[in-house]
């Protein structure tokens, strides 16, 4: 049995008092929360201050980018170990960073591979956009998406793994996809692109989340789909009693 897993993807959102705020709201009853693993992901300068406020509380904390080198002359990055020095996750490949910073397939399959070198956890975005969408393409996009990002790893590795598909014309949109379309891609597409990959066992051990426009009235059933395993809530996870909401839902 896969346990759910919620992840807050903050963005670039918040003062570093107004992160502190949220996590203290949310905290007594996110920590109260069995059934479901969760996380927040705010932005790098946070992260230290939030991991001392997360400590000991069940509720983990992730990086939303990090560079695959481990040191050197990459002005403005932060390092796999940077990150795993704070943190239990790290998000790579968000459509963000695709559209606007050029990360491939490529430079993300080189980043999951650094963060599960040092023990991080990858929540890994593929995803189409609308465009890709109406062409009939979402099949072939996030099936190269999921074998480019996750090549040359071993089945052992990839069970580590966290895939979160987030259709790029759901991300901010108020406009989900449903419930059926996101278990359609999560089965037919992620799972079976895993299980070519790394064999049925490992693909049915995998994570996959559902993201984009995730609400406190529509997780519930999202996640009452087999293979919609938790979610990556943007907006939703700004709000405490949203993102409590969505972790209660996926805790059943
Ligand atoms: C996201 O960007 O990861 C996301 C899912 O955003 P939202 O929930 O706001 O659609």
């Amino acid at each position: 049995m896969r346990t759910r897993f919620v992840a807050g993807n903050w963005k670039m959102n918040k003062t570093g008092e107004e992160t502190r705020v949220l996590v203290a709201e949310m905290l007594p009853e996110l920590s109260a929360i069995k059934g479901a693993d969760k996380a927040v992901c705010p932005p790098a300068p946070y992260l230290m201050s939030l991991a001392n406020l997360l400590a000991g509380s069940g509720v983990g904390l992730g990086a939303q980018n990090m560079h695959w080198e481990a040191s050197g002359a990459f002005t403005g990055e932060i390092a796999p170990k940077m990150v795993a020095e704070f943190c239990q996750y790290v998000i790579l490949g968000h459509s963000e960073r695709r559209a606007y910073f050029g990360e491939t397939d490529e430079m993300v399959n080189k980043k999951v591979k650094a963060a599960l070198a040092v023990g991080l956890t990858p929540i890994m975005c593929v995803g189409e956009t609308l465009d890709e969408n109406e062409a009939g393409q979402t099949a072939a996009v996030v099936s190269r998406q999921t074998k480019g990002g996750l090549a040359g790893l071993t089945p052992e590795e990839a069970v580590k793994i966290v895939v979160a598909y987030e259709p790029v014309w759901a991300i901010g949109t108020g406009r989900a996809a449903t419930s059926q379309q996101a278990q359609d891609v999560h089965a037919n597409v992620v799972r079976k692109s895993l299980a070519d990959l790394f064999g049925k066992d490992a693909a049915e051990a995998i994570r996959i989340q559902y993201g984009g426009s995730v609400n406190a009235k529509n997780a519930a059933e999202l996640f009452g789909m087999p293979d919609i395993d938790g979610a990556l809530v943007g907006g939703a996870s700004l709000k405490a009693p949203d993102f409590i909401a969505i972790v209660k839902a996926a805790a059943g």
